[in-house]
């Protein structure tokens, strides 16, 4: 470092030392994971369908605070992804098969590789939620000889400029193993508040102190973030009053109804419907059916999975961040029973308390495995705090409005779901103990039940309460009934 250098730091340090003063003192443990890929410029949409879905999917995932995706103003295919985690330790145990599904997408238009560093905070704020489309974001390096004026330097730079009106973020990051690298993220308002930034004293002094220990001009990309979607994942709050959110998990391509004893003809449709379910409680939440395909089947740069006659537009984790929740967020796991299209997402819920009868689990975990369903979705379960229910009824939060009712038939513990809803009334949900609304009118069982006889004493038992509490009954499978309600984020209350 020249003398000349040296002296402008000294200067600038006592010039500021009463700002300084103000610097509070937070410990923040926050992990930053900052990375760059460049893409062909014919790529560059199916770049950005690949990293939205890569965002969607990682905002889903525990721990996870943020996830920004920026492409460079006038350089298509400069990509910055700047993720935000809890902490480092979360960072490296999380789940990583959407990483490992963006670096499929991109392998075939990329040309550099998936370059990204990890850091800590330095200096940190929290981001304004302002952030509309005329935003522009800066993402910099500080790369310095080690030098102890450095961080002070950028921890001002960054109070000053949360100062300024058009500021939206400013934050200082520091690399995890080396200390003098930086990289300074910040998002304002629209070009004319990065102008009035570039323009006010505190810029023009910190780049006057800066440049001459760096040496080369400041690196500055101008970046836009993709449009869509929400970077910062919303925390789920507990709702002042029992919630139902129904998620599309996809159709059934069905195309008879000889499995339920219905002709063509008799049915308005023999497609099915295929809803996850979500309670939020007071108290807690409760999971409920959870699908036939699961998350992790998606193709890789994002759009429509399917597998045998069932199709999936979107995965269930992005939907429920977009509704606010996470599956950290989940209290209780309950399926109305384990065929394979209620359960595929089971492994994602395994942190909460599964609430089963012992006769559908034991036969879940059964050698030889049972067919009609993928033991592998629900693995995890078998570690899962248990709690065997017993009594036909089980009243989840205590006070009457979230009840499973043993309903079995279909298979030896199924279950359908009470719901006593404040504005939109109480609500059964049938699992499977109907399929298709026909059953229900024209009195037919399906075929392959797990015990029929079962089934019919269930079903009449179920419509004498439905009777008795004046409930609607949801048939999950209907899927012209299903059409018509409203889906996540939108709720029932
Ligand atoms: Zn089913």
């Amino acid at each position: 470092m020249s003398r000349l250098a040296l002296l402008s730091v000294a200067l600038a340090w006592i010039l500021w030392a009463p700002v300084r003063a103000q610097t509070p003192v937070v410990a923040d443990s926050t992990f930053h994971a900052v990375a760059y890929v460049e893409t062909i410029t014919s790529g560059a949409a199916a770049a950005a369908r690949a990293l939205t879905a890569y965002r969607d999917a990682t905002l889903g995932l525990d721990g996870c605070l943020r996830v920004d995706v920026l492409e460079q103003v006038g350089r298509p295919g400069h990509w910055v992804v700047l993720e935000a985690w809890r902490d480092q330790k979360t960072f490296d145990a999380r789940d990583a098969s959407s990483r490992m599904r963006l670096i499929e997408a991109l392998a075939s238009i990329r040309i550099s590789g998936y370059d990204e560093r990890p850091y800590k905070v330095l200096s940190a704020a929290p981001a304004s939620s302002a952030v509309g489309g005329s935003a522009v974001s800066i993402v910099s390096h500080v790369d310095v000889a080690p030098n102890p004026a450095v961080a002070p330097m950028l921890t001002r730079l960054a109070e000053a400029s949360r100062q300024e009106p058009g500021n939206l973020r400013f934050d200082v990051l520091q690399h995890m193993m080396r200390a003098n690298h930086f990289t300074v993220v910040e998002t304002w308002r629209d070009q004319a508040a990065l102008d009035a930034h570039v323009a006010a004293a505190h810029t023009k002094r910190y780049r006057d102190e800066l440049q001459p220990l760096t040496g080369s001009p400041l690196d500055e990309r101008v970046l836009k973030a993709l449009p869509g979607g929400q970077p910062v994942r919303r925390a789920a709050a507990a709702p002042s009053s029992l919630r139902l959110y129904l998620f599309d998990c996809g159709v059934i391509h069905t195309n008879n109804g000889d499995a339920y004893s219905l002709k063509k003809e008799e049915m308005a449709s023999t497609e099915m419907s295929i809803p996850c379910i979500l309670v939020a409680h007071p108290k807690g939440t409760l999971m409920w059916d959870n699908g036939y395909i699961p998350d992790r089947a998606f193709p890789p740069g994002g759009g429509q999975a399917s597998s045998g006659v069932v199709t999936q537009d979107k995965p269930l984790l992005p939907q429920m961040a977009a509704a606010g929740y996470r599956p950290a967020d989940i209290t209780f796991l309950s399926m109305s029973h384990y065929h394979g299209d209620h359960v595929a997402n089971a492994n994602s819920f395994a942190a909460a308390t599964w609430l089963v009868r012992k006769v559908e689990r034991d036969r879940m975990f059964s050698d030889p495995p049972i067919a009609r369903s993928d033991p592998a979705n629900y693995s995890l379960l078998k570690e899962s705090k248990t709690i065997l229910l017993e009594k036909n009824e089980h009243d989840v939060f205590g006070d009457g409005t979230v009840v499973i009712k043993s309903t079995p038939g279909h298979t030896p513990g199924h279950n359908v779901l009470f719901l006593r809803l404040k504005n939109t009334g109480p609500v059964v949900l049938s699992g499977d103990l109907y399929h298709y609304p026909e059953e229900r009118s024209l009195n037919r069982l399906p075929v392959a039940e797990f015990n029929r006889e079962q089934t019919a004493a269930s079903r009449a038992e179920l419509e004498a309460f439905l009777k008795q509490t004046r409930a609607q009954l949801w048939i999950e499978h209907d899927i012209i009934a299903n059409a018509k309600l409203k889906k996540a984020p939108a709720f029932y209350d």
